[in-house]
């Protein structure tokens, strides 16, 4: 058995995880949340009085907004689309008689107008642009919310619906670089407060097919996302449980966000994978918060 499954075994038997019978689709037991909740105020200790906006989506977001920011394009083996059954009696007849046969019934399902988040900060940049010109002196958001990805795996850390907290910065060039720059230094600080080894290193997106190869190539040549790692289930290959990531202005342009002087708005944003964090916490620590060192306790939810 390899490190991930037997660490997701134990998790499972200790009642951390819930098994769904799913890969990667699991519940939470309240201790599990309350280290997610311990250290979301550990967060807030680091930014609460940045002033950022607070605004929380659910976890789908527009269909429309979605297609308009070209993840199908990049991304299209992540997603996930909410559809419903909209037909007749009779469709739904023949609907019963399919999953009363054990055969495919969700073909006729049609899409609905919401689909799954993918990142927390996906609903922001629309929302924030219709409000119109930003200060010059820039915006800054608190972001939360549970995230669908199609990746199925037995790695404990890699799930299908999990939560990340985002920070995100729209300004000038120089204001995003130096949130993000901030955010690294209060990552490390904060991880190594709770007892984690971290590295930071650049990183990139998983663009889908040969066009991604080259988004690939130029994220990381231009160091657009730099990610914070920490072992979970393997020291060789740590998790990342951080990102940091600069679109330069591309999303300011996609979405027309603009400063009061007329230029258009760089954007950075910076997320927390939570539960990657808290399987970080139990992976080192252990699996009875009880015995966990006293500082780390303490950093979490004294
Ligand atoms: P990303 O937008 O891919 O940089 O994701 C932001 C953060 O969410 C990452 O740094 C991870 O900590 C977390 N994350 C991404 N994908 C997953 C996943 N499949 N399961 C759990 N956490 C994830
Ligand atoms: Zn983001």
């Amino acid at each position: 058995m390899d490190m991930q499954t037997s660490f997701l075994d134990r998790l499972f038997e200790s009642g951390l995880l819930i098994d769904t019978g799913v890969d990667g689709l699991y519940g939470r037991s309240g201790q599990f949340e309350d280290v997610i909740s311990g250290f979301e105020r550990l967060i807030g200790q680091y930014g609460g009085a940045d002033g950022a906006e607070a605004m929380r989506f659910p976890p789908g977001m527009n269909r429309a907004l979605f297609e308009k920011s070209g993840y199908m394009k990049s991304f299209p083996q992540l997603a996930g689309t909410v559809h419903s059954f909209c037909g007749s009696e009779l469709d739904h007849m023949s609907l019963l008689q399919c999953i009363d046969a054990g055969e495919e019934w969700t073909k006729g399902q049609e899409a609905t107008d919401i689909v799954l988040t993918p990142a927390a900060c996906y609903p922001l940049y629309p929302t924030v642009a219709k409000r119109g010109p930003l200060p010059n002196a820039g915006a800054l958001f608190d972001l939360q919310s549970y995230c669908f990805r199609h990746e199925p795996s037995k790695d404990p850390a890699r799930q299908q619906l999990f939560r990340m907290r985002e920070y995100v910065c729209m300004g000038t060039e120089d204001h995003v670089t130096a949130f993000r720059q901030l955010w690294m230094d209060r990552g490390v600080e904060m991880m190594s407060k709770l007892g984690l080894d971290v590295v930071i290193d650049v990183a990139n997106d998983p663009f889908f097919g040969r066009a991604g190869k080259m988004m690939v190539n130029n994220q990381r040549d231009q160091n657009l996302k730099f990610e914070l790692l920490i072992p979970v289930t393997s020291s060789a290959k740590p998790t990342a449980c951080m990102s940091f990531n600069y679109h330069q202005d591309s999303f300011g342009q996609k979405w027309g966000l603009a400063l009061e002087d007329g230029s258009v708005a760089h954007t950075a944003c910076v997320g927390f994978g939570l539960e990657r964090i808290a399987l970080a916490l139990f992976a080192h620590h252990g699996l009875e918060v009880e015995t966990w060192p006293i500082a780390v306790r303490e950093a979490l939810w004294a």
